[in-house]
């Protein structure tokens, strides 16, 4: 049997589709391989030396204490390496969601001990009633989660599909919102009784939908929406939902809701209504809580190094980092140090494929480049086509992207008009366009580039000026003529 996909954040052991559906049968499976295992204290099996030295750099995963402050409702935990916990954070205020009683750590063994702090397990109890009022009987899925037990779900994930694959189905330890104590992953026994809880069309049911609608009542935010991108036609909460969205670094949860307080979910429902929902420039929460912190580690939009998708990810790691050229180096605070120096461009030519000029530069990149979207390159399937401003999304259509500061780009333009309306990302050939759906910048790929840029509808012997840019400065750097 297939393995499902299941969400990052989800809370079960591999071959989960089997095991959930189960329900306690799950529990103990984990149980089982907690104790046998004997985990060690700080989660090692996930540094097991590869050919580059390391998966993941040890500070990516073991934070110094400190640096993200779990006690507070707005602290940002998330894929990128400032965004970790201590590994030996709790909450001190646990309690038990089903007696109210303080509930130490180790004691929430979800799912027969779910454990939230007290003011997201009153805030929930008030949730939980006002569904059952409305005819939608709730059932908890997962809450509190610590250190060991997202490690020992993240190896567990590791033993059956190997390290790089667990990395696409699970937080690493440290990176769960679950660690919080704020996090409740939430369903309804309509939906859990009809099947595994984790099969795609929780958004729209009716209890997703109630939750979608009166969670931030209660002070509950959704922190994975579904990306713009992959909705449906005419629907918020049906599309692709097991896609990645760039955004968040997750799939679509609508299960996952994260308590910040009535107050603070009221102040991010209003600024999502403002950022224009349905349009790329949809705020998530994630977002959001960057937005509060004046660091620059807000802006950075890559993973932690993985070991797997070096090209895009970023380390705490400067010398030695999980990549053999970490794409991204972070000072301690989270902040990106700075490249050497802007992107050489080294070389430029145009050539024919079939109908589409091609232009394929050259460019030499400094590690701690930032870039933009859009990505095109062959795994994206992007192009361009004379007449139209936009770079053309495969089943999306035209989209343009805002120059942004700070981010170097290719640019393309004609020696008829003074202005450079295509440009590129400066990434690696085998990067796909996840990343189109993102209006921030992104980590560009270190060392010597080639960048093939597909043009349609471009007549031979047109005047092509190609140039390197940051932000809105462009400078022409290459001109020849179409073949
Ligand atoms: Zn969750």
């Amino acid at each position: 049997m297939a393995r499902r996909r299941i969400g990052w954040l989800s809370w079960a052991p591999p071959r989960a589709g089997v095991a959930l559906a189960l329900g306690a049968v799950g529990l103990l499976l984990v149980g089982l391989a907690a104790s046998a295992q004997d985990l060690p204290s700080r989660c090692t099996g996930l540094c097991r030396a590869n050919r580059a030295g390391h998966f993941v750099a040890l500070s990516d995963v073991f934070r110094p204490e400190g640096a993200v402050d779990g006690d507070d409702l707005l602290a940002r935990v998330d894929r990128t390496p400032a965004g970790a916990l201590p590994p030996d954070y709790a909450p001190r205020d646990l309690v038990d969601l089903e007696t109210m009683r303080p509930a130490r750590p180790h004691r929430c063994t979800p799912p027969a001990h779910q454990c939230l702090r007290r003011e997201a397990a009153r805030a929930y109890r008030a949730l939980a009633t006002a569904m059952r009022e409305d005819g939608h009987r709730p059932h908890v899925g997962s809450a509190f989660r610590d250190y060991r037990v997202q490690c020992s779900t993240f190896l567990g994930w590791a033993a059956d599909g190997g390290f790089c694959d667990a990395t696409t189905s699970s937080a690493l330890p440290g990176h769960s919102e679950h660690q919080l104590g704020t996090t409740i992953d939430l369903f309804t026994y309509a939906w859990t009784n009809d099947g595994d809880k984790w099969r795609e069309g929780y958004g729209c049911s009716p209890g997703g939908q109630w939750i979608a609608e009166h969670a931030a009542e209660h002070g509950f935010v959704l922190s994975y929406p579904l990306h713009p991108d992959y909705r449906r036609e005419g629907s918020s909460c049906a599309g692709e939902e097991a896609r990645i969205d760039p955004r968040t670094g997750y799939r679509y949860e609508p299960w996952h809701l994260r308590f910040v307080g009535v107050e603070a979910a009221a102040r991010f429902e209003a600024a999502r209504e403002a950022s224009g929902p349905g349009t790329l420039g949809e705020l998530t929460l994630g977002q959001w809580l960057g937005q509060r912190s004046s660091s620059a580690e807000a802006r950075v939009t890559a993973p932690v190094c993985d070991g797997c998708n070096c090209d895009r990810c970023a380390t705490l790691e400067a010398a030695e980092g999980p990549c053999e050229a970490p794409a991204l180096a972070l000072g301690e605070d989270g902040a990106p140090r700075g490249a050497e120096g802007p992107p050489r461009f080294v070389s430029a030519r145009l050539l024919r494929e079939g109908e589409a000029l091609i232009v394929e530069a050259r460019v030499a990149v400094p590690a701690n480049t930032f870039t933009q979207p859009p990505v095109i390159t062959e795994a994206s399937g992007v192009r361009y086509r004379r007449g139209r401003r936009g770079a053309e999304l495969p089943g999306i259509g035209p989209r343009t992207f805002t120059p942004l500061e700070g981010a170097h780009r290719l640019v393309i333009g004609f020696d008829d008009r003074d202005d450079w309306p295509w440009s590129a990302a400066l990434v690696a050939p085998s990067r796909t366009g996840i990343a189109n759906g993102l209006a921030e910048r992104i980590v560009a790929a270190p060392g010597e580039l080639t960048v093939r840029v597909p043009l349609d509808g471009v007549a031979p012997g047109t005047r092509v000026r190609v140039g390197l840019a940051e932000g809105r400065r462009a400078r022409a750097l290459f001109r020849g003529r179409a073949p």
